[in-house]
């Protein structure tokens, strides 16, 4: 069994933190895993987390907006298995990223009946919060400085790096410059994107909106390999096991945040002190969602 605990080249401060195992794609991150936030978990009743009641958040106008609405409206991912995935047939929508986001609105009011879901793409994050379409995005997003130009984070809350899905029958690849003069998929406006395209000039590039529009072409053979974070390529990797699968350790690190408003401290502080309070919360959302994929990650500090 061969087992990747990669972190290759670049300075990766979460090494302590992360330890992927490519191979155990056997019970894995798969879709429609789970029943939904505050449900139950692991075939017990209890539920992950209780909603709020008379919340009341000071300066915040996000929460304002959301309470005058009587709905919170969340961006998420929702075509990434075991991170933010919709279930077509069912209308069932599972994932960690999902139930981090039910945990912030449970934490401030709103139940499930009181979430709106609008999928967003990669590219369109920092527009949709900037245009107030949302009130706040949780689905495998970066922080970085170029995205805190425009809007603020809370967390993290999850880290993980960039790694490579390649066709089962390629050979191991142990470093991104093994693509040169091969081409690499990923999403549009996507920090492994923008990686690529910055640092290796000789790799060619296929661009999607969506990532599962990049798998689709691997399966398909028309592309060599897809990249984006490993923690998303461990769910695709688990839903088609005979054909593709993940290879080589991580390149980067990518630290996931809560997109928020710019300004709005106060939900910050709130979601951040959700999350430093809330290891056993957090720590029972990881288990239902990811426990059996076969990452291994604990829980970050977020920022200062
Ligand atoms: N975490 C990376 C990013 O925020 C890649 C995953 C994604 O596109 O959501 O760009």
């Amino acid at each position: 069994m061969r087992r990747t605990r990669g972190l290759a080249a670049v300075g990766i401060a979460a090494a302590a933190l992360l330890a992927l195992t490519a191979c155990n794609s056997g019970s894995p991150a798969s879709p429609g895993g789970g029943t939904g936030g505050g449900e139950e978990t692991g075939g017990s009743d209890k539920p992950l987390f209780e909603v709020a009641t008379d919340v009341t958040l000071e300066g915040s106008p996000t929460f304002d907006k959301m309470t005058k609405a009587g709905k919170v409206t969340i961006g998420v991912k929702e075509d990434q298995p075991g991170l933010g995935y919709l279930d077509a047939t069912t209308g069932e929508r599972s994932g960690f990223d999902i139930d981090i986001a039910r945990w912030i609105a449970a934490s401030l009011g709103f139940g499930d009946d009181k979430i709106e879901f609008k999928p967003i793409a990669s590219a369109n994050r920092e527009q949709a919060i900037v245009n107030g379409d949302i009130d706040y995005y949780v689905g495998t997003y970066s922080i970085n400085d170029k995205r805190k130009e425009l809007i603020d984070f809370a967390g993290p809350y999850f880290v993980t790096g960039q790694g490579l899905l390649v066709a089962k029958d390629a050979p191991e690849a142990d470093k991104i410059e093994d693509f040169n003069g091969k081409t690499v998929c990923s999403a549009t406006g996507s920090t492994p994107i923008q990686n690529i395209k910055a640092n290796f000039p000789e790799i060619k590039t296929q661009e999607y909106d969506l990532y599962s529009a990049c798998v689709q072409d691997l399966l398909d053979g028309k592309v060599d390999a897809v990249t984006t974070d490993q923690a998303i390529l461990i769910g695709y990797a688990a839903q088609y096991p005979d054909e593709i699968k993940v290879t080589g350790g991580l390149f980067t690190e990518e630290r996931y945040g809560v997109g928020l408003t710019k300004g709005d401290t106060a939900l910050k502080d709130h979601i951040n002190a959700l999350f430093t309070d809330g290891g056993e919360t957090w720590k029972a959302i990881f288990d239902k969602n990811l426990g059996s994929s076969g990452i291994e990650v604990e829980q970050p500090a977020v920022d200062k």
